[in-house]
């Protein structure tokens, strides 16, 4: 019996026990090496499941491309009737989810009924987008003609995704690009495989109900090999990819090189700039909860506290004594701050990182430590920390995904703390405190904030699925979720149609016979 009724859930979401192979079966081609998946919160192994070979990823192809042609012509507010019942089978499972997002993640399990929840959201926007997909009517410069523009379904949509959010980020992607007339294939992350096979398994009840078919949702596992199959493959326009810089550079030359489409969520450095106007207490929550919220392994994590010299030591010494009232363990256990890192490769970098920092110069405000013995056996688990470093500092420029805030000073304008801010090579997620209404909006002007999201009193991280998520710079410049970033799952058409019996050409060109 696994800790907090993890076996139940497993059960729920159609997974066999260890070693029993993935799932229910449906629409499952997997042939491969098995991937085990062991949990960060006791080190155990929780499952198994099948990678996909070349030869499986043919049939899983065929399966898509064959769905595509009756999905597609679906009316839009039907596929939208689908999503809708997928959203309430999400609602059904959501405890089992969430329980599993937390077990195989190691995020806390009110982060993983978070995800499940946000799942739940995007399925509900979706539904309502469905009678939305409006395109534009213009004014024709010919007489008797018309002009509009309608938004078409684009193929096959091709998903990877990251480890940190194991399920919301392929609903963001799959409830829009449904409604929009496409099928999906996901790869999710190899570190959490079982989160793949839950959600597929949960989408392919709902096909089979309506009797759909299957390749409408696809599911392939393995680790960047299996990813490149997609990304190489031309029968697949957009490539929608979830995870670091360095990962979504190498999908999108590739994708590019065969001028697909590719929308990139990657790697996040983000800052709260805290100026004098700042509320402190605000301050200190949003810090410390965007710093060691989810381990920092979101990619909106608060890496940066950029602080203004006039309130550094106050503000500093706020942040360190917070710190001290962390609890760290099973993050299925509500009492506790923060869980695991992923697994033991992440540790080390962790490690690697507050290395780097003292040796460029910084000083150490909270030790991190790597923590052992009871509650702490799957070797995952760290204190979070904090130094005092510079912005220049290389490992200050780098993405690390773990719970390591950089404290950095400011003096003089906010500007400056604006420059610092922008400052890396990352454009995702930034914040400033400060009621200060001058300096709210500069930092939210043209000259201000360069990221993707810029929050006034929050903090970085944690987003809602009404607006377009994603960001600037090497973060890769794609927009998911809400607003109109639905555009990008479809294509754009003009249409001209002239209602008369004569053949006026445009910009008043005769060509008489
Ligand atoms: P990762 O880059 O190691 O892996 C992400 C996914 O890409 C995995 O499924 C992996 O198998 C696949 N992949 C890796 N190399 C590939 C290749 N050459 N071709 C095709 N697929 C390949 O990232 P990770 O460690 O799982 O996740 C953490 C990173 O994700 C962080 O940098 C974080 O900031 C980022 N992230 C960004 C967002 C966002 O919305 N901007 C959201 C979540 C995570």
């Amino acid at each position: 019996m696994k800790a907090f009724g993890i076996d139940e859930a497993l059960k729920t979401l159609g997974i066999l026990s260890v070693n029993e192979g993935t799932s229910t079966g449906i629409n499952n081609f997997s042939s491969g090496d098995v991937i085990d998946s062991f949990s960060p919160v006791d080190g155990k192994l929780i499952a198994s499941v099948k990678t996909t070979t070349e030869s499986d990823y043919q049939k899983v192809m065929e399966s898509a491309t064959k769905a595509f042609k009756s999905w597609r012509v679906m009316p839009a507010p039907q596929r939208g009737e689908i999503v809708r019942q997928f959203g309430e089978k999400l609602r059904a499972k959501k405890e089992a989810l969430g329980k599993l997002v937390s077990y195989e993640m190691g995020k806390s399990y009110q982060e993983g009924l978070g995800e499940v929840q946000e799942m739940i959201d995007i399925c509900d926007f979706a539904v309502g987008l469905s009678r939305q997909l409006h395109g534009l009517t213009m004014h024709s410069e010919r007489p008797g003609h018309r002009m509009y523009e309608q938004y078409h379904p684009l193929g096959i949509v091709g998903i990877i995704s990251a480890f940190n959010f194991p399920v919301a980020v392929w609903s963001w992607n799959t409830a829009l690009a449904w409604v929009c007339g496409d099928v999906c294939v996901w790869k999710p992350s190899e570190k959490t495989p079982l989160c793949g096979v839950a959600c597929q398994n949960i989408i392919a009840e709902v096909l089979k109900e309506n009797d759909l078919p299957e390749g409408i949702s696809c599911l392939i596992n393995g680790d960047y090999k299996v990813g490149e199959f997609m990304s190489k493959d031309s029968r697949i326009p957009l490539v929608s990819a979830t995870g670091s810089t360095r990962m979504g550079k190498i999908v999108a030359k590739e994708v590019a090189g065969r001028l697909g489409k590719t929308l990139l969520e990657l790697g996040g450095n983000n800052a709260i700039i805290v100026t004098p106007d700042a509320d402190i207490k605000m301050t200190v929550i949003g810090a410390v909860f965007g710093a060691v919220g989810t381990a920092g392994q979101r990619c909106t994590s608060t890496r940066r506290l950029i602080i203004h010299d006039s309130i550094y030591d106050k503000v500093k010494q706020a942040v360190v004594d917070a710190y001290k009232q962390l609890r760290i363990g099973n993050p299925l256990d509500e009492n506790n701050h923060v869980g695991p890192l992923i697994d033991k490769d992440a540790v080390a970098m962790y490690q690697g990182a507050l290395k780097k920092v003292v040796a460029e110069g910084g000083t150490v405000l909270v030790e991190g430590e790597v923590l052992s013995g009871e509650g702490y056996e799957s070797g995952c688990y760290v204190k979070p920390a904090i130094a005092e470093a510079s912005n220049d500092f290389e490992i200050v420029q780098h993405e690390t995904f773990a719970p390591i805030l950089y404290v950095l000073k400011y003096s003089g304008d906010v500007e400056n703390a604006i420059a610092l801010q922008n400052g890396v090579a990352q454009g995702l997620s930034s914040a400033i405190m400060t009621n200060n209404l001058r300096e709210a909006e500069r930092f939210l002007s043209h000259a201000g904030s360069d990221c993707g999201i810029a929050n006034v009193n929050i903090g970085t991280s944690g987003a809602e699925i009404g607006g377009a998520f994603g960001g600037e710079k090497e973060t890769g410049g794609g927009r998911e979720s809400g607003s109109d970033a639905w555009k990008v799952y479809m294509r754009r058409q003009t249409n001209t149609i002239n209602y008369t019996t004569e053949l006026p050409l445009a910009q008043g060109i005769k060509f008489d016979l």
